[in-house]
């Protein structure tokens, strides 16, 4: 069984490690241990070591879940940030790690099987939930949804219903039909020109939009090669409550972003557009990276600007803001080079 305590006591930065299993994929590539959980750190399933080339290399987290956890536990351990959201905090959630380590199942889960619902709509229903439980103390919520992605550092809507094809083609040149520009308002609140908001009531009027989210996704990648592995989405809760006989108002944020696969570029090889796509990545990975950092370190001088998403994140990311990075990891021998970046990265912002 995991634990809770200490969570709250600590800052607004963790991170949650997760190896996600073995998986027929994987082939021959299983044999060789690469990755084991240290007793002495392991008692709250926080250690984590992982073997290259011979050599070990012994990380420490939030939060280490092992192969075997399941979506019910690991959700068990973000509820509170849930809650946060509803009580006016901004949340922003992570997903990180290479193509195929984990991080869409972590966020939507395995489409079609209940038990493995990912973050996305359990996040759902405890706050469709919440809600209805706080309507006797006067409390009223309205929430509105909006679904984007960044991919080359241009900004696509998912929830656009009217997305004529010939503005996908632009966007796969890098340059967008429409200006979806990031803009910051006086609230400190960021905003995208032309971008779909939706007023949701229920789980399942999200859970609709999430599937034409999907479909948009979709859509793209048969022109635009595996578009979903190179792009960051972001899935944005707003929430405002008012409660109606003390006349007090909350407005959180929930941010949920299954960000694009952090492999390096010699491994995929890459030239020409390709090669664009993976400087695009890894230009908003490593200022995602930068940002965090500077704001674990309580430094002056944070570059949100340096990437569109975390000039877009921005309000949700410093101050009293709370940010929860998952950091997904393959079990495979052939994946160890990228595990070890992958476990590098999140130490330097843990
Ligand atoms: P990513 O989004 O990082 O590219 P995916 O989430 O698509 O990776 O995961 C790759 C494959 O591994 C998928 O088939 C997914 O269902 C499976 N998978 C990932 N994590 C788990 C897990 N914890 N338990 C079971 N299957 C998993
Ligand atoms: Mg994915």
């Amino acid at each position: 069984k995991l634990h809770n305590e200490n969570l709250e006591l600590k800052g607004n930065i963790r991170v949650f490690c997760r190896v996600r299993p073995f998986l027929a994929e994987d082939g021959s590539n299983t044999e060789g241990k690469v990755i084991s959980y240290p007793t002495s750190m392991d008692a709250l399933g926080r250690g984590i070591d992982l073997v290259q080339s011979g050599q070990k290399h012994s990380f420490k987290f939030d939060r280490v879940f092992v192969p075997d956890v399941s979506q019910e536990d690991v959700f068990e351990d973000i509820s509170q940030l849930v809650q946060s959201a509803l009580d006016g905090y901004k949340v922003c959630i992570f997903a990180y790690g290479q193509t195929g380590s984990g991080k869409t199942y972590t966020m939507m889960g395995k489409p079609g099987d209940p038990e493995q619902k990912g973050l996305i709509p359990r996040t759902l229903e405890q706050i469709f939930k919440t809600r209805q439980f706080v309507q006797p103390q006067g409390w009223k919520y309205e929430m509105q949804v909006s679904m984007l992605e960044i991919y080359n550092e241009t900004i696509r809507d998912l929830l656009a219903t009217n997305r004529s094809s010939s503005d996908m083609l632009r966007t796969e040149n890098g340059t967008a039909g429409k200006q979806y520009t990031i803009k910051h308002d006086a609230n400190g609140n960021s905003h995208v020109s032309d971008l779909t908001i939706v007023d949701v009531r229920s789980a399942n009027e999200v859970s609709f939009l999430l599937e034409r989210a999907a479909h948009s996704r979709s859509v793209g990648k048969t022109q635009m090669n595996e578009q979903s592995s190179r792009s960051h989405f972001v899935f944005t809760l707003r929430i405002y409550g008012v409660n109606e006989s003390t006349e007090q108002q909350v407005q959180g944020i929930l941010n949920l972003i299954d960000l694009a696969g952090s492999e390096r570029l010699s491994k995929s090889g890459s030239t020409g557009d390709r090669l664009r796509e993976t400087q695009a990545i890894n230009k908003s990975l490593s200022s995602l990276s930068d940002v965090i950092f500077a704001l674990a370190k309580k430094e002056d001088h944070v570059p949100f600007r340096n990437s569109k998403l975390t000039y877009l994140l921005q309000p949700c990311l410093g101050g009293d803001s709370k940010t929860l990075m998952f950091v997904n990891i393959a079990p495979d021998s052939s994946s160890a080079g990228e595990s070890l970046c992958s476990l590098r990265f999140a130490a330097r912002v843990n």
